[in-house]
């Protein structure tokens, strides 16, 4: 009889998705250390677990630089953790990076099969956890750094990048390991764009950006720092150089304002000023590091992507009570990353939405107060959300003696204006073909946020890898097709 019944596999006991473990609110929002820690080696096996290994596996296609993720988890699946930061590496040259600040609930983790019924496998974390393991083990003498011993000799053609973010970052990096000499010219004194001088310690630490850019490093590319292109050397000096393509890669770091009156009074900052005062430049430790920033008990910030969203958690940790962040739409549409709208509000951001500033003004010279108009969401414009609109009457103001502005940045044009012929958009970004960074000048390439407008690390790094096919392809066969 026995024979009859069909044997069941016992069904797989369901995991549900490993947390992240972090700092408690109230602790991480009086330092400027790391708000996530990192999966232990547990976590990161019960997490890789989760994965089914899919026959034709959806996450790929949302990765826009092709990690072959499902191959890397199944080698955290089986212990092997250097070989999975290995094929992670084949496509990617800043993982802990990525693992930190992408947006993965966009790409990859967007696409897995198992959020179609539950939760996606966290597979920023676990990029995450091969990475730092790595760094982990070096730092305790565990594991022999190779790659920083060996910095590899390049011997074809020079090539030029103009930007160390991680466009220009990951266009040297693939040009260096074709074989091409590369030099990276940065206007600041420390390589890495916005993830030095933008993004904050308590969510990418900066130790972190020095290993992985000691990592390029190492594949034999050469960084100039203090060099503003456009100001020290131009274009034509590159070509005359010797260099025989430049990929332009200068991000947009040109903060826009309102335009209302009292933007000019002392406390009102750019972001990306503040940030960069804050991150690059260590304010937080005045007067250690001499430069001063006006901390401020009442804090308003202005915008709801992800730069507001660090601005609002920066003031909180450089001492102030209360800080509001003022978003002219509702928390729906807001561009920033859920992970951060809800540490901001478990570390006390007073959010204050559908309103949106108007005047803001002062006593001394210095801010106040800061008047807001209510608004209301109207029809969907062109990016697809409702438009805001204000409701009339509805003036409020808030006492406050710090205003930050974080609604946007452009391009900068300090080398563009010096570039003659090269063709723009009207906001002043390079117009390049998004395949190959490709612009309407033989030998000059652009990608990154000087293309795009401010978008992500990750597409940065996409548009960095097509400028490398296409300036190897260039190189060798002197073919320049028009855009
Ligand atoms: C505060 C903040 C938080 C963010 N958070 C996230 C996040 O969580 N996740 C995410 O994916 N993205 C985030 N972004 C966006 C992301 O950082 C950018 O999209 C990305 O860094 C763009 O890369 P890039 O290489 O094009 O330019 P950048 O990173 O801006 O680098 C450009 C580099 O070029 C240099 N440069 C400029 N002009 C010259 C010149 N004339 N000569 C020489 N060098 C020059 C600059 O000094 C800079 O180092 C954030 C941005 C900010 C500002
Ligand atoms: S789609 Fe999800 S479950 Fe499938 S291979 Fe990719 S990560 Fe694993």
């Amino acid at each position: 009889m026995a024979e009859n019944f069909i044997k069941k596999e016992p069904k797989k006991e369901k995991i549900s998705r490993v947390a992240m473990p972090e700092q408690s609110p109230a602790k991480r929002s009086n330092n400027f250390n790391e708000v996530t820690l990192g999966y232990s080696e547990k976590d990161a096996l019960r997490e890789a677990s989760r994965c089914i290994q899919c026959k034709n596996p959806r996450c790929i296609k949302g990765c826009p630089v092709e990690i072959d993720i499902k191959g890397f988890i199944k080698l955290i699946q089986e212990k092997k953790f250097d070989e999975a930061l290995e094929k992670i590496r084949e496509k990617n040259g800043l993982p802990a990076i990525c693992g930190r600040v992408c947006p993965q609930e966009d790409q990859c983790e967007k696409e897995c099969i198992l959020g179609i019924k539950g939760e996606p496998v966290a597979i920023g974390r676990l990029e995450r956890y091969a990475a730092d393991r790595e760094m982990k083990h070096i730092a305790e003498g565990i594991k022999e750094c190779t790659w920083l011993k060996v910095t590899k000799k390049c011997t074809k053609e020079k090539v030029a990048v103009i930007g160390s973010g991680p466009a220009g970052l990951t266009c040297a990096a693939e040009l260096a390991k074709l074989g091409y000499r590369v030099t990276i010219f940065e206007a600041l004194h420390k390589p890495g764009g916005v993830l030095v001088y933008g993004i904050p310690e308590f969510r990418l630490p900066k130790e972190i950006v020095r290993k992985e850019i000691d990592y390029v490093k190492s594949l034999g590319i050469k960084i100039e720092v203090n060099m503003v292109i456009g100001k020290i050397l131009n274009l034509e000096d590159l070509f005359n150089k010797g260099f025989k393509a430049i990929f332009i890669s200068t991000g947009a770091g040109l903060p826009y304002f309102m335009d209302i009156p009292g933007e000019n009074l002392n406390g009102v900052y750019s972001a990306n000023e503040y940030l960069t005062r804050s991150n690059l430049m260590k304010a937080y430790k005045f007067p250690e590091c001499d430069t001063p920033i006006v901390k401020g008990l009442r804090v308003a910030v202005v915008g709801g992507g992800n730069v507001a969203l660090d601005s609002a958690r920066m003031a909180k940790r450089l001492g102030a009570e209360n800080v509001y962040l003022i978003y002219r739409r509702s928390e729906k549409e807001m561009p920033a990353r859920d992970e951060e709208i809800e540490h901001a509000r478990e570390e006390g951001i007073e959010f204050k939405l559908l309103a949106n500033p108007v005047e803001i003004s002062g006593k001394d010279g210095w801010v106040d107060k800061i008047r807001c108009i209510k608004m209301k969401l109207g029809e969907p414009d062109q990016s697809g959300r409702r438009r805001p609109l204000p409701v009339e009457g509805s003036e409020f103001d808030t006492k406050v003696d710090g205003v930050i502005m974080a609604i946007g940045q452009g391009p900068n044009p300090l080398l563009t204006s010096t570039i003659p012929g090269i063709e723009l958009t009207k906001w002043g970004n390079i117009k390049a073909d998004l395949a190959t960074g490709k612009t309407n000048i033989r030998g000059v390439l652009a990608g990154g946020d000087i293309v795009t407008g401010a978008a992500t690390v990750i597409l940065a790094m996409g548009a960095g890898k097509n400028a490398a096919k296409a300036i190897d392809e260039y190189i060798r066969t002197g073919n320049w097709q028009k855009l």
